[in-house]
């Protein structure tokens, strides 16, 4: 079922006429899961959508309803669901066994890999996601500065560890969130993004900053962009001031180009983090880096140096099954221009659902930089052209709004009818499965969505 089949429907009970098996499965979750969920990015009035099964750029809901995907497996999934060579490389790893409790052979050619393919990788530690991978770059540059202080950006995610809660989406005066402990958070100084005058102040009064950490796109991947002679300005900043600079490409590393943003932009930190499209849609992390940094998880080099080595484990770092998704995507990535596709198809949907907006004279704009897309929705009002639009200047404005507040459920669920699952922000990640057929579905959808948004008066 669809809008189409309930033309006078709300989109609220269009919603709930075609998804009655999630909202069964959802109330069953609710007794057992808080909120019925595993991530907060799934919160979704009045139920999230219960997925069964997905294929290339599309997937199906647990009532068979089909959408396209941009959800993307939160960025992993760069070659779309179930790419045959992906899954054929897991099938046979876990036909081997999960795990050894050893090392193997995969993990020294996923390494291989990711050290030719990321510029600023000369070593690499595996770990189980991205979040681990963030926490372990900060201890490494606090372990090799002898320095305490990180500097983070508002609004930009990295994980959910200790580190970095406060200045993502509330908590801006640098306040712990609940939960975290004074110390840390008085460890870390949140900065303005594209504020030169402002991260010059902090290098200026601050000796001892041992790491700064940013998504090199911007927070959100370009959500609230980063200016390029912002990012060459840090580089430079950390230089001069022996600071540890860490791109944290968990969503963009592999994606913006086979080799990162810093491929792609030239601009190469001392350390990057790395989770998603480097584990092959499977759960994994990585931290990349110079290898003087990554000495001090080494054996031999901090013994012989004298440095006390930072404790490592973790029970599925470098799992053989993950390890073999990682491999086959990226040697794809590498051999084939699927990262160049993904972008192309990205530049293409910005364009022509911005030609929807000025058709429908709604003063939104959906803009991003390769294969991301955001959805501006203009909760103020200004005065903007959807093709003309500039996230910089919004900045502030977006920044502290909760992701998924205001009409952007409203809109995500007109979408969702309309058979195309984006996320709350409303933003999406593109693979390079995505085509001409996806290209109308979302098109279609999204002037679908605001047609049915004015009916109801929401705009
Ligand atoms: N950094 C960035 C930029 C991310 O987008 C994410 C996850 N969305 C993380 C870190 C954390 O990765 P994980 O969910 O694998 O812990």
């Amino acid at each position: 079922m669809s809008a189409t089949a309930l033309p006078n429907a709300t989109l609220l009970d269009a919603y709930k006429a075609m998804t009655p098996g999630s909202a069964t499965l959802s109330a069953k979750a609710k007794e057992l899961l808080p909120s019925g969920i595993a991530h907060d990015g799934r919160n979704f009035d009045p139920y999230p959508l219960y997925v069964k099964r997905a294929l290339g750029p599309v997937k199906w809901d647990v009532d068979n309803n089909k959408y396209v995907d941009y959800f993307g497996g939160h960025g992993a999934l760069i070659l779309g669901h179930n790419h045959p060579t992906v899954t054929a490389a897991v099938h046979a790893a876990l036909d081997n066994g999960t795990h050894f409790g050893a090392c193997h052979e995969l993990e020294v050619k996923w390494a291989e890999l990711v050290t030719q393919m990321v510029p600023s990788a000369e070593r690499v530690r595996f770990t189980s996601s991205g979040t681990e991978a963030t926490l372990m770059a900060l201890r490494l540059a606090r372990a090799y500065t002898g320095r305490e202080k990180i500097v983070r950006f508002k609004g930009h995610f990295h994980g959910w560890n200790d580190h970095m809660t406060s200045g993502y989406s509330n908590h801006f005066d640098g306040t712990p969130t609940s939960g975290v402990v004074h110390g840390l958070s008085d460890a870390v100084i949140l900065a303005d993004p594209n504020d030169v005058e402002g991260i010059t102040r902090i290098f200026n009064d601050h000796k001892d900053i041992a790491a700064l950490i940013l998504e090199p796109t911007g927070a959100s991947f370009g959500k609230m962009p980063i200016l390029p002679s912002f990012l060459k300005l840090l580089r430079d900043l950390c230089t001069q001031a022996g600071t540890i600079l860490i791109f944290d490409e968990v969503v963009t590393g592999f994606r913006v180009s086979n080799g990162g943003m810093q491929k792609a932009c030239g601009i190469i930190p001392d350390m990057t983090t790395m989770a998603k499209i480097v584990a092959g849609g499977m759960p994994g992390g990585a931290v990349g880096g110079r290898k003087e940094l990554l000495d001090w998880l080494d054996f031999q080099v901090s013994q012989a140096k004298g440095m006390e080595k930072i404790y490592h484990p973790g029970t599925f770092n470098a799992n053989p099954v993950t390890a073999a998704a990682g491999i086959a995507t990226l040697e794809i990535l590498r051999d084939t221009d699927a990262n160049d596709r993904a972008n192309a198809f990205g530049a293409e949907v910005r364009t022509r659902m911005n030609e929807v907006l000025e058709e429908e004279k709604v003063k939104w704009a959906v803009y991003g930089s390769y294969s991301g897309m955001h959805i501006f929705l203009n909760p103020e009002g200004a005065d903007i052209t959807p093709s003309t639009f500039d996230a910089v200047q919004f900045i502030p404005q977006m920044m502290g709004k909760s992701r998924g507040a205001g009409i952007a459920p409203k809109v995500r669920m007109g979408l969702l009818v309309n058979g195309v699952d984006m996320n709350s922000g409303p933003s999406g990640t593109i693979s390079a499965m995505h085509g001409d057929e996806e290209m109308t579905v979302t098109v279609d959808a999204f002037r679908a969505t605001i047609r049915a948004l004015k009916r109801e008066g929401v705009i």
